[in-house]
């Protein structure tokens, strides 16, 4: 033992091992409360019923006789729990006081307690709240991916998604309440900003402590140079089918017959737009980027329905590239919360 601990701490000094007496709630200590929860060392006093009207399994729990051996505080019986205290004080808010039933942001970890407590205990109302914020936030679709403008402009109802531990703690939670449908966004998203999940640079990286989420950055990394390997194969061919656009109408080429198009000068200008980069992130080319290059009309309209189309693709194959099932198995799970 460590003797430069303060001298005002004098019984964690004699008895090391010994934990230090439950606290109580400031959120939760209900005056009429029948039935104390204690999750690690915090305990929530409140009601039988209410916890028994929202969990078939707390009711179940609930319902055992209570033996005179067993501890009480205030006359109640203590009914310890293997949960963070953080989770059961955000289930608790969910249920007593409907701050989460709303259309704004919550914070990660409100979601995450939702999630995990909603499915361990059978709430159904609490699990439902938390599964509509991943919905939002992980499609399994393209579509809203492509197209949701808020979410694309950060502006997610899950604050605090965005960093890669986060993203990891996601995927972790996932995998323990067998909700796979949320994977392939959420792999997705972490390839997307590859450096970050590997280095763990950015807002509590430090948390990759897991040996679970240490597999995370490395399926994210071969993933991602699998997907890097197949955008260049998709851009390949796109540019191939350019140069045997015969409407191409490109005059550009320097000491050319000016009536002789050039789907060469096309194919180039596509080049010139990193179309392996524009894929990563699955927005499609745009129409305004296609005219910065120069190139013809009937040239980017044939982009931009090549690139929708690639993308729709690599959307499809998407769940093969991180070892998970196809998405029509994904959607039998994402369809049961609807
Ligand atoms: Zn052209």
């Amino acid at each position: 033992m460590s003797k430069r601990r303060r001298t005002d701490e004098p019984t964690a000094e004699e008895n090391p091992v010994e934990p230090p007496p439950p606290t109580r709630s400031e959120e939760f200590w209900l005056y009429d409360g029948n039935i104390v929860l204690q999750a690690g060392n915090v305990q929530f006093k409140v009601h039988k019923g209410f916890l028994a009207r929202h969990s078939s399994i707390f009711e179940t729990i609930l319902s055992m006789p209570h033996t005179d051996d067993e501890p009480t505080v205030e006359e109640c019986p203590v009914l310890k729990v293997h949960d963070e205290p953080e989770d059961i004080k955000n289930m608790l808010t969910a249920i007593y006081d409907k701050d989460h039933d709303t259309l704004s942001p919550l914070p990660f970890r409100v979601v995450a307690s939702l999630v995990r407590l909603g499915k361990k205990y059978e709430m159904d109302s609490i699990l439902r709240m938390g599964i509509a914020r991943l919905k939002k936030e992980f499609p399994v679709n393209l579509f809203p991916w492509n197209f949701d403008r808020k979410l694309q402009a950060g502006a997610s109802r899950i604050e605090g998604i965005n960093t890669p531990a986060a993203l990891v703690t996601l995927i972790e939670l996932a995998l323990e309440c067998d909700i796979l449908w949320v994977l392939p966004s959420a792999y997705y998203r972490c390839c997307m900003d590859m450096e970050a999940t590997l280095f763990g640079r950015g807002e509590g990286a430090a948390s990759f402590t897991t040996p679970l989420s240490q597999g995370v950055p490395k399926l994210c990394y071969r993933a991602h140079q699998r997907l890097l390997e197949y955008q260049g194969k998709l851009a390949e061919a796109m540019s191939a089918e350019l140069i045997e656009n015969s409407k191409c109408t490109s005059k550009f080429a320097e000491g050319r017959d000016d009536s002789v198009p050039d789907p060469g000068r096309c194919a180039s200008g596509l080049w010139a737009l990193k179309p392996n980069v524009r894929l990563t992130d699955m927005t499609p080319h745009r129409r305004s980027d296609l005219l910065k290059e120069e190139l013809c009309n009937p040239c980017i309209g044939r982009i931009v329905r090549m690139s929708q189309k690639a993308m729709e693709e690599q959307w499809k194959n998407l769940p093969s590239f991180f070892d998970l099932p196809t998405w029509e198995e994904l959607k039998r799970e994402y369809d049961h919360f609807n």
